[in-house]
């Protein structure tokens, strides 16, 4: 098979094809070690290094599995995060939110962090690589915790963030007080239909009661317990949700404000806590 069949197999099972000519660097570049730069110069593919392109590709399309569990990692931020099926993949939009993160630490010279539903620790992982902060994050899953801490140790930041088993706020003590609670927690609505990768995606990580609140009810609502006065919260929001969540926030928050993403969608809303 040639790259030109493997960039149609992909694309015959519905990728589009800036997505599957994408998608194949990626393996040629994680399982080949073959670069844009070794094309450019001109450097032949192997027989064999075609077919393992071939394989994975297959894979990809059999059940639409997101090349990134595929390649076993996911590029967030400028470094590249392990990723496993027991973490969600990271997204381009929770970019706008650890930005405004950092901005936001940088600005006030924050020290400490919580991250709840750390996931991957794509977020507490790139606060603390970029920023002078300490980050907590939190997980109630182990084998989310297992790939973040996996990640820490790569970036070589293992005693700037750190990690702790703990449903929500179930185990942060109320004298651990932070300066700013960050999470890009569930969002989706139950039964609401996802495209085909997302469906191998954890379901824990993907879904909140309440049409999609949830999460962001009980943080808002226990989060003052643990935020230093004028502590800052951050979230991430599912589409449709932040005139609910900022009527949340506006309760014991002051200067709630919105960030929207390139698609015009409400994606980063923050505020201070009351003094
Ligand atoms: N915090 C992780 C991320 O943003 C996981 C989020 C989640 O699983 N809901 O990727």
């Amino acid at each position: 098979m040639s790259i030109q069949k493997i960039v149609k197999l992909l694309t015959d099972s519905g990728i589009s094809v800036n997505e599957a000519k994408q998608e194949v660097k990626m393996l040629l570049k994680h399982f080949c070690n073959y670069s844009e730069k070794d094309a450019i110069l001109g450097y032949k593919l192997t027989e064999e290094q075609i077919e393992i392109v071939e394989e994975k590709a297959k894979e990809r399309v059999a059940n639409r599995t997101p090349i990134q569990y595929i390649i076993g990692e996911a590029y967030f931020m400028g470094e590249y995060f392990k990723v496993t099926p027991d973490v969600l993949i990271p997204r381009d939009e929770t970019e706008i939110l650890v930005q405004k993160a950092i901005d936001i630490i940088q600005e006030n010279d924050i020290k400490n962090v919580l991250d709840i539903g750390t996931g991957s620790g794509c977020i507490a992982c790139t606060i603390a690589n970029k920023t002078n902060a300490v980050v907590l994050g939190v997980d109630i899953s182990s084998d989310a915790l297992r790939v973040a801490l996996d990640n820490v140790t790569k970036l070589g930041i293992n005693n700037r963030a750190v990690f702790r088993k703990s449903d929500l706020f179930s185990k942060i003590r109320e004298d651990e007080q932070f300066d700013m609670i960050i999470s890009n927690p569930p969002y989706i609505p139950l039964g609401t239909n996802l495209e085909p990768e997302v469906t191998h995606e954890p379901k824990i990580a993907l879904y909140a009661e309440e049409n999609g609140l949830q999460f962001y009810r009980k943080i808002v609502l226990e989060s003052p317990k643990f935020l230093k006065p004028e502590g800052w919260l951050l979230f991430e929001l599912g589409i449709g949700e932040s005139s609910y969540v900022k009527a949340f926030m506006d309760e014991y928050f002051e200067d709630v404000k919105i960030i929207k993403d390139l698609a015009g969608i409400d994606r980063v809303i923050y505020g201070k806590a009351v003094k």
